[in-house]
């Protein structure tokens, strides 16, 4: 049964081997290419090393750069830019372009010669601003480096705070602030980060912790007894913690700290160049296809200190909860840390509001930011601040992750609050997301029974029941065996992200909500509770204290990442209230704001579309839920499906054994009523929406026992020697059956076949005719590469549409089409078009065949053609358009140009799609059809192609 029944699994087993494997794949060397034709602000015709290319943009006083410069100077550069402009407290910098890094990576990782200068510039410029000078014995100028590529990827590249301290600057630096503590606790973080990111100084496999987080505990315990906090750490802690970490640094890394600012400044410029390239961001960059031409820039600021005292503090917010979109300032800050310590989830930290009693003037400063970021930006932006002293500091800001929740209730707030129109707010919600909205929640029985162990905090919406892991290795190893997964950690690290990808939720025992844990679950759409203090997680142990009972990796657990409740065990689910309102007719759910901005939406995108969207269904009640979900028809029901159900496939099979045209005339005469019943129910549920019917198209042998004992039972039962079905099995054996007896070929071998679906189909239609209900049914031939395979079919099937009206005495409506998923058949589509009404292109075999790669048999090599970026995604779920694309555009036009009302439509797996769905508008299909739960995201995707289309005319 390879062909119909091993599908389905083969777009999440390619992905999630992709990802596995993509450790292999270092791609160390390689690097973004060199560009052309990208926005930048240089002169295309210059040449990027000449010596008056711009590679440095300041900003502060005097702002090069602005928020529309993404490409160039990064989202964080950009952005940077854009708050100093609207006048927002932003310490002063530079910004290295994405040229940069391109030219890093086609200059065996070096850097233009004329770089230096703009960068002394740079810092000259810093210096000038802050009255401080970089390397000075007196006021000492300390800097950030950090990453920023065009569309953020949270803590997957690197960050290195302080630098400039050596062991003169901290005296100077402890000096001019009278604050030893703070100046050694910089210089501590300063080598800590330098050690880890420029010097590799990192865990070593089967590690669970980072080396210099080891120093540091020994030095807690051997100097304190016990694990206290960062905080409590004296100057002489911190001054050995200084002299420890640099020996850690000359036995790991093999060499000595750079005392140089300049020498610590360029190799950290390297270092975030590098890592655009490290593991994590790659398979980041795979996930959320970021093409890696793009290359990251380098932001250069002078830093300001959230760790000199009580009075200072750094901090993470959302102008909007990114959980649940609800208007509030939601965020999290420390007292006394540097920003580091908020995102890393190493402390768990306060929430925004409790700034309003601790802060009181900071927090009205940062209400003010929040407002004028929302007025600027008119979408929810993500920000990090620093209180320095009692002064307030933005540091970043962009537009803010969310949950596809949140993303749903913002856009349709700030419509109603006319920041943004209705066709911006479709825009905001990213269709691959939408069907989160779809996923599950406890039921509230079983919850009401299930024991809470712990409450976290609610990071990613949504219930999940797995088995616990706690590693991320032995997470995605079980959930490749099937399991359902859970993957517990004390706290989440980029490292982690393959278990995360593998697991049904994510459980931290540390961590607030812009922890990363929390950061990458939103943004996947996975079920996250952080933060849950109760855990005692055990790795060495591989076990997890609560509630006074412990719990084994294997054990289940469930957690409900809309509340941050933790249970025991394993507690069932029910459907969200959009689909307990839409398929379930739940009166309660559909009162609930979710539900009503789920149906605003839709209706936004009922009037913003060109394409309609129809579904893929084969049975009355998958047709019925498609409708629900706003589906306007079936695009494609694969009718040998129905041949599966109880007694039926004893009926083929007697059909595919029959020797004669009586015998299996006979046989198709027992499979007639069950057709024509299921056909019935298909037209009740579609309430006057047209059906594509496609008639059988896989290879015989599929409905056929292979065993001898499978072949033993159904000789019994139908009469026949065992000997007779093996000999048929033999016969109808193919060495390629995708290209062999199927499809057409099949109702040409042997046209009763088509015969009795075509009746069946007929039949049906005037049954449910009479019954009121209008019927509109589309038979579709499929396979076809000669327009000869579809006249025959066509004539087959017109002949029982006109016995069937007269036998009962009815008028039929229908259509005779066909499949486009051959290549000659795209080819020849003009000829095809003057007999067939309509056109849907299957492009699993239109994939299949124009790739010549096999549907069932590619994830073999996919993946790794995937890692080459051979292929930059999987081409049978998202559609190759240089390619594939070519096909379908040629057969678009040459069937519209022999039939000017050609209908056309998209059946494959690519209907739902987004980034298919731009495709098949552009090339201006007039539908596209797809699972029933699907329907929503192509609903919301094929409005946004056609407001996409709308902008480019
Ligand atoms: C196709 O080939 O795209 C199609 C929809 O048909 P099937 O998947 O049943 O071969
Ligand atoms: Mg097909």
């Amino acid at each position: 049964m390879a062909k119909k029944l091993g599908r389905k699994s083969t777009r999440k087993t390619n992905r999630a081997a992709a990802l596995r494997t993509v450790s292999k794949a270092r791609t160390a060397n390689r690097g973004p290419s060199t560009r052309s034709g990208s926005s930048r602000a240089t002169s295309r015709d210059e040449p990027r090393t000449a010596k008056n290319a711009k590679y440095v943009y300041l900003f502060g006083r005097k702002t090069d750069g602005n928020g529309s410069m993404k490409p160039l100077l990064g989202g964080k550069g950009a952005n940077l830019a854009e708050m100093c402009r609207i006048g927002l407290p932003v310490p002063p910098g530079f910004t290295i372009t994405t040229e940069v890094c391109t030219y890093y990576y086609d200059n065996k990782r070096s850097s233009p010669p004329a770089l230096r200068g703009q960068m002394e510039a740079g810092v000259a410029s810093i210096e000038q601003q802050t009255g401080k000078k970089f390397g000075d014995l007196k006021n000492p100028l300390l800097v950030s480096v950090r990453s920023g590529a065009r569309d953020s990827m949270p803590g997957m590249m690197d960050t290195i705070l302080n630098l400039g301290l050596n062991d003169q600057t901290v005296e100077a630096l402890a000096a001019k602030t009278s604050n030893p503590r703070f100046a050694w606790d910089c210089y501590r973080r300063f080598v800590q980060m330098y050690g880890d990111v420029v010097l590799g100084v990192q865990k070593a496999a089967g590690e669970d912790h980072e080396p210099f987080e080891m120093v540091i505990e020994g030095l807690k315990h051997e100097r304190h007894h016990q694990d206290i906090e960062d905080t409590k750490l004296t100057v002489d802690d911190l001054k050995e913690l200084v002299v420890r970490f640099k020996k850690l640094v000359k036995e790991r890394a093999g060499k000595q700290f750079p005392d140089s600012p300049w020498d610590q400044l360029l190799g950290a410029v390297g270092a975030v160049f590098g890592s655009w390239m490290n593991d994590r961001a790659i398979v980041y960059r795979r996930k959320y296809n970021i093409p890696s031409e793009w290359g990251t820039a380098v932001n250069v600021q002078a830093m300001v200190y959230g760790n000199t005292g009580d009075e200072s503090g750094s901090g993470v917010a959302f102008t909007r909860n990114p959980a649940n979109g609800v208007k509030e300032f939601y965020g999290e800050f420390l007292i006394n840390a540097q920003g580091e310590d908020v995102v890393a989830g190493v402390r768990t930290p306060e929430p925004v509001a409790q700034l309003k009693k601790e802060m009181p003037k900071a927090y009205a400063e940062l209400e003010r930011i929040r407002q004028t970021l929302e007025k600027h930006f008119k979408d929810m932006q993500d920000f990090e601040f620093t209180i320095e002293d009692g002064v307030v500091y933005m540091l970043q800001t962009r537009n803010g992750k969310r949950t596809a929740m949140a993303a749903l209730k913002i856009s349709i707030d700030m419509q109603k609050e006319k920041l943004i129109d209705w066709k911006v707010a479709i825009q905001r919600n990213p269709a691959d997301q939408l069907e989160q909205l779809l996923a599950p929640v406890f039921d509230a029985a079983e919850v009401a029974k299930a024991r809470a162990i712990a409450t976290g905090l609610p990071a990613g919406p949504g219930a999940a029941s797995g088995k616990i892991y706690l590693n991320a290795d032995r997470a995605v190893v079980a959930e490749d065996k099937g399991e359902k997964v859970l993957l517990v950690r004390i706290e989440t690290s980029p490292e982690d992200l393959r278990g995360m990808i593998a697991a049904e939720g994510i459980l931290t025992a540390r961590g607030g909500v812009s922890s990363h844990a929390a950061l990458v679950a939103r943004q996947m759409g996975k079920v996250c509770v952080c933060g849950a203090a109760a855990l005692e997680v055990d790795y060495q142990a591989r076990t997890v204290k609560v509630d006074g009972k412990t719990f084994k990796e294997g054990d289940w657990m469930s957690i409900d990442g809309t509340v941050g409740k933790v249970f025991a065990g394993q507690v069932k689910t029910a459907p969200s209230e959009i689909v307990a309102g839409l398929i379930h007719g739940d009166e309660a759910a559909r009162k609930t704001e979710k539900f009503k901005n789920f149906q605003q939406l839709m209706k936004w995108c009922s009037d913003a579309t060109r394409m309609y969207v129809r579904t893929n269904a084969d049975t009355p009640e998958q047709a019925a839920n498609a409708v629900a979900f706003g589906a306007v028809g079936i695009g494609l029901t694969r009718t040998e499906h129905m041949f599966f159900e109880g007694n039926r496939i004893d009926a083929m099979r007697e059909m595919i054994l029959a020797e004669t045209v009586e015998e299996r005339k006979a046989a198709l005469a027992k499979l007639l009523p069950y057709q024509r019943e299921d056909f019935a129910g298909i037209f009740r549920a579609l309430k006057g929406y047209p059906a594509t019917i496609r008639f059988l198209d896989p290879p015989l042998h599929e409905f056929l026992p292979h065993t001898k004992e499978q072949q033993e039972e159904l000789g019994k039962k139908i009469g026949v020697p065992a000997a007779r079905i093996h000999q048929r099995v033999e016969q109808l054996h193919e060495f390629n059956p995708m290209l062999g007896f199927r499809g057409c070929r099949l109702g040409i071998g042997y046209p009763e076949i088509s015969a009795m679906q075509a009746r069946a189909v007929f039949e049906a239609a005037a049954i449910v005719q009479k019954e009121g209900i209008k019927v509109r049914p589309e038979i579709m031939i499929p396979l076809v590469g000669f327009k000869k395979e579809f006249d025959l079919q066509i004539d087959v099937v017109h002949q029982a549409a006109r016995d069937v009206e007269a036998e009962k005495k009815v008028k039929l409506s229908y259509m005779v089409g066909t499949m486009i998923e051959i290549p000659r058949g795209a080819l020849t589509a003009d000829e095809i078009a003057q007999t067939a009404e309509f056109f849907s292109f299957g492009t699993n075999d239109l994939t299949q065949t124009g790739l010549g790669m096999s549907r069932d048999d590619s994830g073999s090599f996919l993946p790794h053609y995937q890692e080459l970026e051979i292929v930059k995604k999987n081409p049978f779920a998202s559609i190759d358009a240089t390619g594939v694309g070519q096909l379908v555009e040629i057969a678009v036009k040459k069937g519209r140009g022999a039939r000017a009302n050609l209908k056309l439509g998209i059946c494959g797996e690519h209907g739902g799609d987004p980034s298919s769905i731009q495709f098949f508008e552009k090339v201006g299909l007039d539908y596209v059809s797809c699972s029933p739960y699907r329907v929503p995201v192509a609903r919301l995707a094929a409005a946004q192609a056609a407001l996409a289309a709308k902008v480019r005319d």
